[in-house]
């Protein structure tokens, strides 16, 4: 066979094409890693257990948002995961698609490229397919206020709950300013302490 201009050129933008789908495969597949072991730019999947979940909530405590993930796997390193627009309303509707919702503690996989910023590592969803619940390890349940007035009240601005309508404490309270609990179990899981008063009240 006789190596025309015609063939060697066919060789050679043969070779490219093979080369440019390497490199397309080789970018579209990530590599399982530590977190300890990632570096800037490095296209990831981690495997790693929720440490935190900063979230904006309503005035009813219902999940509105998502601000970032923290996780950690087991070779110690911290990974934080970040979604913007309507990727931040797939992961909120994704942490919310779990009864109870995705947690600290539970364990997901994210798949991304890594981004360095302010010294820390992240990771910005590009689509919900890239973060995955792996398992459910805590089953503690969420806790809603009421919408609708109940005999169990706070301030908002404070950490004391009422259980009387005559509390001289609790009258105090604006109306604005007041929360409802479905149940007192609530409003102390939720930091809450009784009021002396209604205390004092409930026992007689
Ligand atoms: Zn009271």
């Amino acid at each position: 066979m006789k190596l025309t201009e015609k063939r060697i050129m066919a060789i050679c933008f043969g070779a490219v094409l093979m080369g440019v789908v390497f490199l397309h495969f080789y970018e579209l597949t990530p590599r399982t890693i530590k977190i300890a072991d990632i570096n800037e730019g490095d296209y990831v999947k981690i495997t790693g257990v929720i440490q935190g979940i900063k979230l904006v909530r309503d005035k009813y405590r219902h999940i509105k948002k998502i601000k970032y993930i923290k996780i950690r796997d087991d070779s110690g390193g911290d990974l934080r995961i970040y979604a913007f627009k309507n990727v931040n309303k797939d992961l909120t509707n994704y942490i919310k698609s779990t009864n109870p919702t995705i947690k600290e503690g539970d364990i997901v996989e994210v798949i991304g490229t890594v981004k360095v910023y302010n010294g820390l590592y992240e990771i910005v969803l590009d689509n919900i397919s890239n973060f995955k619940l792996i398992e459910k390890k805590n089953f503690k349940r969420d806790i809603y206020l009421s919408p609708t007035p109940t005999n169990i009240y706070a301030s908002k601005n404070g950490k004391t709950y009422h259980t009387s309508k005559n509390c001289p404490y609790g009258k105090k309270i604006k109306e604005d300013n007041r929360i409802y609990f479905y149940s007192e179990e609530d409003a102390k899981e939720l930091g809450y302490k009784k009021c002396k008063w209604c205390e004092d009240e409930s026992g007689n």
